[in-house]
């Protein structure tokens, strides 16, 4: 086993920029709180406001549309839990999504996905007429791209589509951001979430994109922080490595086709390396760091293992709904048979991804699924 190892698993978690890793570091020595009105808490309040300014840059926002938060999870709560009479959203939603939707008291309208993975407008103009009517207090939330198959929803045409019913939409747009460029004015969304760590930032820390005019009662209510929107001292150190990976990541999206390169040899070499396999949402316009690949005869949790000892690290299915037994919800939703959906992992690559981490993964891969006769012949 080599002691190098191959990440490719960035729609996890992506590894700390270096850029992040120096802003944060500066960050931890800002002595000040950023509500205080001395030199030290001014210091503190420039960090933050600093990177909102890279955060409403990558979306294409303005620094006021944008406020913290502890992360995604805690973005999408904080709309789905407004109030709603009704909530329309696929079952390829993220779980800090549907969860919420859930649990709110909302009725639920789902959102049938296509067989490669995404979700056609005329469905939404289907669930539209269903779900708006009359007085009832509806939302559309339509994330912009899967976490397992990279698939790019259109979000832009369904939001025109809410629009003229007067439905406001939300886009869960945390694999989407640094890997496609993001205009939040032309989407035509209400509210957009972010997470810092899928772009090179710190874990726990994220965003909520608001248009303007838009009245959202706090999820955390307390102390006035975030113009009265997100009670809690700011995690400052937190934020100031969000903004720095969001001004990277903007950067980097210029460099997004060589990413879509190495992903589309890898699918291709892959492929030809192991007869019977495929790439789920092939067909479909897909993010160009994902891939989802399935060898039936060959469980996911096998194959992450295998690749895990040869030094390789990729998930089966989404990071955290793994540990759970059964296949995943969103292939589940694009109705794979069970055979292909329990197959099915994800590569993901990102920022720091070089020839040779595909390289890496081409021999391993090519190696077991070489081995598959030999392991139905133990099994
Ligand atoms: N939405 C999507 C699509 C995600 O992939 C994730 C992270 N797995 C989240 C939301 C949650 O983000 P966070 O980890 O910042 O809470």
């Amino acid at each position: 086993m080599s002691s190098i190892r191959t990440y490719l698993d960035h729609n996890a978690t992506a590894p700390l920029r270096p850029e992040a890793r120096a802003a944060m570091l500066a960050a931890l020595d800002a002595a000040g709180n950023p509500s205080s009105v001395h030199a030290e808490g001014r210091r503190a309040r420039q960090i933050v406001e600093d990177a909102r300014e890279r955060v409403a840059e990558l979306v294409g926002a303005r620094p006021a549309q944008v406020v913290f938060t502890s992360g995604a999870t805690e973005a999408n709560a904080w709309v789905l839990r407004a109030g709603w009479d009704v909530v329309m959203a696929g079952g390829i939603e993220h779980e800090s999504v549907l969860a919420p939707a859930r649990s709110s008291g909302a009725e639920l309208i789902e959102l049938p996905t296509g067989d490669i993975g995404s979700i056609a407008p005329a469905a939404v103009g289907a669930a539209l007429e269903r779900g708006a009517v009359g007085s009832r207090r509806a939302l559309l939330a339509l994330q912009l791209a899967n976490n397992e198959t990279g698939v790019v929803q259109p979000v832009a045409e369904a939001a025109a589509l809410a629009r003229a019913r007067g439905v406001p939409v939300h886009t869960d747009a945390v694999q989407a951001a640094g890997r496609l460029t993001i205009d939040f004015p032309g989407l035509g969304a209400d509210t957009l979430s972010l997470s810092a760590h899928k772009l090179g930032g710190p874990k726990g820390c994220g965003a909520l994109v608001l248009r303007d005019g838009l009245e959202l009662a706090p999820l955390i209510a307390g102390g006035g922080q975030e113009r009265r929107r997100r009670a809690g001292t700011e995690n400052v150190a937190g934020i100031a490595g969000f903004g720095a990976a969001a001004a990277a990541a903007r950067q980097d999206l210029a460099r997004m086709s060589g990413v879509a390169a190495l992903r589309d040899r890898l699918e291709r070499e892959a492929l030809a390396a192991a007869p019977g396999a495929l790439v789920i949402g092939a067909g479909a316009q897909r993010l160009c760091n994902t891939t989802c690949l399935a060898l039936p005869g060959v469980a996911a949790e096998t194959m992450v293992i295998m690749l895990d000892l040869a030094g390789i690290a990729v998930s089966a299915g989404a990071a955290c709904s793994s540990g759970k037994v059964g296949a995943s919800a969103v292939l589940a939703a694009m109705g794979l048979p069970a055979e292909i959906a329990r197959s099915a992992i994800r590569v993901s690559l990102g920022w720091c991804t070089s020839a040779k981490d595909i390289d890496a993964f081409l021999a391993a891969w090519a190696a077991i699924a070489g081995g598959r006769g030999r392991q139905r012949a133990v099994a």
